[in-house]
């Protein structure tokens, strides 16, 4: 395991960019090599281990775009021409008779010798049941040639590719049943502090229901995750290291909280006795205290507690690192540049991603951007980059992610 970085010098605070830089370089030098095979339709949010390969032209056959007739053009002389078979799909036509013309549906085979095919509404069917079109023709009109999309050899997903409904299908176009993918990766999820509990219990002087266990070990199972729910961890030494020494063996352990200034970090001691860690300042808002390194060889991640600096933190920089740990390259969202509905006053030293919403067209931002107010990721599409040290006007451009774009 590589060392982990050491963060600016005293004082200043990491930008973003670099703490995902430092995190991407730790995933990708503990990448998880190991791989099963599954059925197609049990990958959703699986990553693909290995080049997919077709094996077969698509589409297999020329094949007609269009509900009509197929034809030889050179026969079409302005004579009717009388109808020889009728070519539905899933049927293998004969060769197209020469002087005539094929009903066809679309998706059907076009026959040898054909190399046309017009669409129903520009052709008239006569008495006598022979056919004329009515408008001036091409060859290969509304003919879907073979190969079209894809020809034999070709690699149509590479190694690496996230697979969700849209590869999915693509790779049961091509015949695959099944796909080697890339193990699940086993998170123990813990929760700090003597202030938790969980919901179901009534709720003491002091206390406060744990909200960031149920929303990381949802989102690490969508994410693919295998999530080893390690429940709270009391502000007490031993019952720490205890707890640590009974997680086993999982690719990385993911907590939340403790990491706040003056606050007596157990995790943090018990992690460093048998291991590395290095609490990272960050220039994000809401955010700023993260750890990361590792214990036993385990990889370490620490996010802040406030359930909105978790979950920006997680989308930014933890959602990527697990990821790239199974060999993804694009880890990063989109993000979108829209119109500011609202003014921005005070430049921040941090890197704030609001909680915000698209309306109109532009971005509008929750009433209360507390780290501690969940809520506003609720009520929320996106999160509304403001970047450090920047005013807005409204109108000015800011970066939009939308959570669409991270939850899955
Ligand atoms: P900490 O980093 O432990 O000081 O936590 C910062 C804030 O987040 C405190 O107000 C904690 O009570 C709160 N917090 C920490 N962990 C959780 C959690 N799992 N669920 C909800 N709030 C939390
Ligand atoms: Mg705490």
């Amino acid at each position: 395991m590589k060392p982990v970085g050491k963060p600016g010098r005293t004082g200043e605070l990491m930008p973003v960019e670099v703490a995902l830089a430092r995190l991407l370089a730790l995933a990708a030098a503990a990448p998880i090599r190991d791989t099963e095979t599954l059925p197609v339709a049990a990958c959703e949010g699986r990553v693909l281990a290995q080049d997919l390969v077709s094996t077969l032209d698509l589409p297999p056959w020329p094949n007609s775009a269009m509900d009509g007739y197929a034809l030889h053009l050179a026969d079409w002389t302005g004579e009717p021409l009388p109808v020889s078979q009728r070519i539905f799909a899933g049927q293998a036509p004969e060769e197209l008779a020469r002087g005539t013309c094929a009903r066809i549906f679309t998706g059907a085979p076009v026959p040898a010798g054909a190399d046309c095919v017009e669409m129903q509404e520009n052709a008239q069917v006569q008495a006598d049941g022979r056919v004329v079109f009515t408008q001036s023709l091409r060859v290969q009109q509304n003919i879907r040639p073979q190969g079209q999309e894809t020809t034999v050899g070709e690699v149509v997903l590479a190694a690496g590719t996230r697979l969700g409904p849209i590869e999915q299908g693509l790779a049961a176009s091509l015949g695959c049943a099944t796909l080697e993918v890339i193990r699940r990766v086993h998170v123990a999820v813990l929760s700090t502090g003597d202030e938790l509990i969980e919901p179901g219990q009534p709720l003491g002087p002091g206390q406060i229901y744990n909200s960031n266990r149920v929303l990381l070990c949802s989102w690490l199972t969508r994410l693919g995750c295998e999530v080893l729910d390690a429940g709270i961890l009391p502000d007490d030494l031993p019952a720490t290291r205890q707890r640590l020494v009974e997680l086993g063996d999982v690719d990385l352990i993911l907590s939340t909280g403790g990491v706040s200034v003056g606050e007596a970090d157990f995790l943090g001691i018990a992690l460093r006795e048998e291991g590395e860690l290095a609490l990272w300042k960050l220039a994000i808002k809401p955010g700023k205290p993260l750890t990361c390194g590792h214990y036993r060889g385990v990889p370490v991640i620490g996010l802040p507690g406030n359930p909105a600096s978790t979950l920006v933190t997680f989308a930014l920089l933890a959602r990527p690192y697990l990821l790239r740990r199974q060999g993804v390259q694009a880890v990063e969202p989109l993000t979108f540049q829209v119109p500011a509905g609202f003014v921005w006053a005070k430049p921040g030293n941090r890197r704030e991603y609001l909680r915000g919403r698209l309306e109109q067209g532009r971005a509008v931002i929750y009433k209360n951007q507390s780290s501690g107010v969940l809520r506003s990721a609720a009520w929320a599409e996106g999160l509304v980059e403001v970047r450090e040290g920047s005013t807005l006007a409204q109108g000015d451009e800011v970066g939009f992610i939308p959570l669409s774009e991270v939850l899955g």
